[in-house]
């Protein structure tokens, strides 16, 4: 069982995907990990890749599909794939890949993503996200690490990023509404109930 989950920023996709990777047992592929490991690498593509992030470009598709290639190449069956199709293109390169069984839209207001990212903040050594105003200290309880929020985790950034997924991301919908596998869930609930949702899916009780 393939999946893929698509959302604005922010709107929980990263939370879920981990829940389900425990439960499922799924080979998770995110692009943010997928990026923040190969920056790590000195590889031809990571070297390609890094000459983008390091000027705060958007990696182009072409590079980004081989990384995910090089993730895909690992395992047959059973992937969760966050943040990836990102737009048209990479969805139909995503169909001359894998078989997609089910495809997740969680879906959240304007309002709700650039309430939820000013909120935001995010373990400095493991990446883990946390809400800041439920926070008690800075430290991660996962690591121990200082919970730190990042500079672009400001209005209007989280408003330009809100639009970037509007224009960009939202058409793969399209692409993907008229599919057996595909479900809307609203992501204004709870996070336990966004993934109750998503397992009733998975467990076919919807
Ligand atoms: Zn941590």
């Amino acid at each position: 069982m393939n999946i893929i989950l698509i959302g604005p920023p922010a709107s929980g996709k990263g939370t879920q995907a981990e829940k389900l990777k425990v439960k499922f047992n799924f080979n998770y592929l995110s692009t943010g990990q997928m990026f923040r490991e190969i920056v790590k690498q000195d590889t031809e593509l990571s070297n390609d890749i890094k000459s983008y992030i390091n000027v705060g470009k958007l990696v182009p598709d072409e590079l980004t599909i081989r990384l995910v290639d090089e993730y895909l190449k690992k395992f047959d069956d059973n992937i969760l794939l966050d943040g990836f199709p990102r737009n048209l293109f990479q969805a139909n390169e995503l169909d001359k890949r894998i078989n997609i069984d089910y495809i997740i839209e969680i879906t959240a207001s304007k309002d709700t993503i650039v309430k939820r990212i000013v909120d935001r903040g995010v373990c400095k050594n493991c990446g883990k996200n946390f809400v800041i105003s439920k926070t008690k200290t800075n430290i991660c309880d996962a690591c121990g690490g200082e919970i730190i929020k990042r500079a672009d985790d400001t209005v209007e950034i989280a408003e330009s990023r809100y639009n970037d997924y509007l224009q960009k991301t939202y058409p793969i919908i399209n692409f993907y509404k008229d599919r057996k596998g595909y479900h809307k869930i609203d992501g204004e609930m709870s996070a336990d109930e966004v993934f109750d949702q998503i397992c009733k899916i998975l467990e076919k009780k919807i």
